[in-house]
């Protein structure tokens, strides 16, 4: 069997609706995927509801946190999607993220840019909002030809219409993961590139490390695995599946031992 902790769908930036995620995964013969929305859960319920048998759904998000002046993001599974301080923190972040991308687009007209954020919030529909929404909103204005190039002249980290997300502060992140069950997890540690903050996170009440992701080499992945031993975290991986054009990523793909998946599910369900 194949599984998979790390994936998106419409609630968020992914291009697949949580029924079809979870149909492309029981087609790929996954026993095991998480759904990690940008801070949301909405996705979780309507993946179950169409996965079919030998496919379980972990519910997942994927928050931000803000540590050292570096955004980091944090894979929180198996948190409960109705625990009510969860679901108000992520409204909360998702209101944020909706000031931020008029922000962004307010950067980009300054810039002699034509768009407005409805183009924007066209994209994104009822989901969470997200610069890919407005990198496909660029490209449908023919101000860019890919994502990727919207990115490198305009939103990425450096460019000039960037706008930093509201995040929470790690400490903050992790307790409200794990008074709503869940695991959080440093997602992708190999495009954060930041390891000495690692310990840091830890001592914050990180469990887990994402050693497997689309974006790590092999030799990243075993780098990680030692790293995660050394640190006592709990390893994890996924594909960070999206399914826009020109997105890497493929459900399924790197494989993740089923060994992970399951130590993970037990420590979830392990009372702490
Ligand atoms: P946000 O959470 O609004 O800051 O958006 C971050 C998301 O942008 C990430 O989760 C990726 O899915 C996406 N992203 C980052 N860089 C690129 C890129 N070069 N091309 C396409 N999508 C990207
Ligand atoms: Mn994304
Ligand atoms: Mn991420
Ligand atoms: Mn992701």
């Amino acid at each position: 069997m194949a599984i998979d902790l790390h994936a998106h769908t419409t609630v968020s930036d992914g291009a697949l609706t949580p029924a079809e995620l979870a149909g492309l995964a029981a087609s790929r013969g996954l026993s095991l995927l998480a759904v990690t929305d940008h801070d949301a859960v909405e996705g979780v319920r309507a993946a179950r509801r169409a996965a079919p048998t030998g496919l379980e759904i972990l519910a997942g998000a994927e928050l931000t946190v803000h540590v050292a002046d570096r955004e980091a993001h944090v894979l929180a599974y198996g948190i409960d999607p109705e625990n009510e301080d969860l679901v108000a923190a992520l409204g909360d972040l998702a209101r944020w993220r909706v000031e931020r991308a008029r922000a962004i687009v307010e950067k980009l007209v300054g810039l002699g840019i034509e768009i407005e954020f409805d183009d924007v919030q066209r994209v994104s529909g009822a989901g969470t909002i997200a610069r890919p929404h407005v990198a496909i909103a660029l490209v449908e204005r023919g101000h860019a030809s890919s994502l990727d190039e919207a990115f490198r002249r305009w939103l990425g980290r450096h460019g000039p219409a960037f706008v930093p997300k509201e995040a929470l502060a790690p400490r903050a992140a992790f307790d409200l993961v794990k008074d709503a069950g869940g695991v959080p997890a440093l997602a992708h540690p190999g495009t954060f590139r930041r390891d000495d903050l690692i310990p840091v996170l830890v001592e914050a009440g990180l469990e887990g490390l994402e050693v497997r992701h689309t974006e790590h080499s092999a030799a990243r992945s075993r780098h990680y695995e030692t790293l995660a031993r050394d640190l006592d975290l709990l390893p994890t991986g996924g594909s960070d599946f999206h399914g826009t054009p020109g997105h890497r990523s493929r459900l399924g793909r790197p494989a993740v031992p089923d060994a992970w998946g399951e130590a993970l599910v037990a420590r979830i369900h392990t009372p702490r």
